[in-house]
């Protein structure tokens, strides 16, 4: 699994990019009320999410309820994002992979260019890397003998 650099892959789920259970092409998942820059924290869970594929013209939402505690929440188990599949919908991610004998995936193009500069500006081919505790990268991405492999399919994702 590929978690955001820092800040944790929430950053990242304001669009999620899937493949369409009509069409296969590349769908869209959004938040229509994007609670981003309210007071309010975000949780995940918290807000509708619709998923559009403009080529096949797709739409569906899913919306969270208010709960006991007055939080608003799915009432469905979000979906596991390291089976390669999107919280809300379950669909397969259209950004993944299978790289050095593991599954590598991204929410959307931001996603996988900021992985992309970071594996580029901190994991030497040398062998030396410089990665900070604090990158929730998966080890084996931070391996150097894995950074050309890494990078090249992150290269053929890009062209996808
Ligand atoms: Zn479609």
């Amino acid at each position: 699994m590929i978690e955001g650099v820092g800040g944790g892959l929430i950053a990242y789920s304001d669009l999620i990019l899937v493949q369409c259970p009509e069409c296969r092409s590349c769908a869209r998942i959004t938040t229509p009320n994007n609670a981003k820059g309210l007071i309010n924290p975000r949780y995940m869970g918290h807000e509708s999410k619709r998923l559009q594929c403009i080529k096949c013209g797709l739409t569906k939402e899913v919306h969270p309820k208010r709960r006991w505690d007055n939080l608003w929440a799915y009432t469905h188990e979000l979906f596991d994002e390291k089976q390669g599949l999107d919280w809300y919908f379950g669909l397969p991610l259209y950004l993944q992979i299978q790289c050095c004998g593991h599954k590598m995936w991204f929410f959307n193009f931001d996603h996988l260019s900021l992985v992309e500069k970071y594996i580029k500006k901190n994991i030497r081919p040398s062998g030396l890397y410089y990665l900070s505790i604090e990158s929730r990268l998966p080890k084996w991405m931070k391996l150097s003998k894995n950074r050309e492999e890494v990078l090249k399919a992150i290269t053929k994702l890009k062209q996808q």
